[in-house]
């Protein structure tokens, strides 16, 4: 039974077709919002209000020590006129393990999922229609303790807020190996999805964009021969027929586009490899003309395929990849069941 919140509606909705169906990735926030704050070591009743402004301690401890996570998914249109959340349960769980190793109290599901469908029900006119389109979601929490003691905050606030938007990549994704920089090490936050492993990740990618590339492809922090992901998205060779894909090491984000992508390759029969791939063995693969093809694969994009590769004085184009690669046809098969095209056999569509 879905938990009642509270709700305090627009007086002012900002909704226009061109604001929804034209807004760059994150620019344009839907009318409301969810929020919910931590204290005395329980969370307090959730509402849902306007979207805007927060009152917050001139110090909050997020400021200082960083203890601030996110989550993303999408709420998708269907062609009937309802709309799906693709595996919310999934970034539930994904939310939880980040808050234990964030050392952060985590988030029921009533006030996370629960709160998730009330709020995109509530915007529901500012899910865009266009093919690749969808409603982000973006629950966030953040410490809001007022003390510069080094020590877990007391206090926290969650905010679930959505925003309309069009696919994230227009065409290929231009990475290049880095080659000077490290996402993540063992043993460190690589694998949670905290602010902080982008905010130390920043710098690559402009020097990366600065050199005409899109992003940074992160390599391993020990060897820096391993690639690990993309930075917003897991990764994927297609490799003699096999799709090949860094397992989850701890240094990498456990996506659920990737996840979502294995389970599919699986049910499809397709050959699929979980395995350390070194950056040599892809460009020796496109030496020997093997590699078929590369993506990124992640919420904003999905199946993001990839262009030129650098790493030092190096650089290849990824071939592209035809509607029979696996990478693809997995793709296609997920876009399906988010249509209603394809049975949701796995359970992993929530309707509005
Ligand atoms: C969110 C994220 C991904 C992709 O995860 P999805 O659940 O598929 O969207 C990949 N890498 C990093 C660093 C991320 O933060």
């Amino acid at each position: 039974m879905l938990a009642t919140i509270p709700v305090t509606k627009t007086t002012a909705s900002r909704l226009s077709s061109e604001l929804r169906d034209n807004a760059a990735f994150g620019a344009v926030f839907s009318d409301h919002m969810l929020v919910a704050d931590y204290a005395n070591g329980k969370w307090g009743e959730p509402s849902i209000i306007p979207y805007g402004a927060q009152t917050l301690a001139a110090a909050p401890a997020v400021a200082h020590y960083g203890q601030g996570i996110f989550e993303g998914f999408k709420a998708f249109p269907r062609p009937d006129g309802g709309a799906v959340l693709f595996r919310p349960d999934a970034n539930h769980a994904r939310m939880a393990s980040t808050c234990r190793r964030m050392a952060m109290p985590e988030v029921p599901a009533s006030i996370f999922i629960d709160g998730t469908i009330a709020l995109v029900q509530l915007d529901r006119n500012w899910i865009p229609e266009k093919a690749g389109s969808a409603l982000y979601v973006r629950p966030v929490m953040f410490a809001t303790g007022e003390t510069l003691g080094v020590k877990p905050s007391e206090t926290f606030r969650f905010i679930i807020e959505t925003c309309p938007s069009g696919p994230y990549f227009s065409g290929a994704a231009d990475l290049i190996a880095e080659d000077t920089y490290v996402r993540a090490f063992p043993g460190g936050t690589g694998a949670a999805k905290c602010g902080g492993n982008y905010a130390g990740s920043m710098l690559a990618a402009i020097e990366a964009q600065k050199k005409g590339f899109h992003n940074v492809l992160w390599l391993d922090g020990i060897e820096r021969r391993y690639v690990e992901e993309a930075g917003l998205m897991n990764v994927a060779f297609v490799i003699g027929g096999t799709v090949v894909t860094p397992p989850l090491s701890g240094t990498i984000l456990p996506g659920i586009t990737r996840d979502s992508v294995l389970t599919l390759l699986r049910d499809l029969q397709l050959p699929v490899e979980e395995r350390r791939i070194t950056i040599d063995e892809v460009f020796e693969a496109h030496a020997k003309g093997t590699l078929q093809g590369g993506a990124g694969i992640g919420t904003a994009a999905v199946i993001c395929p990839l262009g030129r590769l650098r790493h030092k004085d190096r650089e290849i184009t990824v071939p592209v990849m035809s509607p029979d690669s696996p990478l693809m046809r997995a793709g296609a098969e997920l876009e399906a069941i988010r249509l209603g095209k394809t049975a949701d056999r796995h359970n992993w569509l929530v309707s509005i």
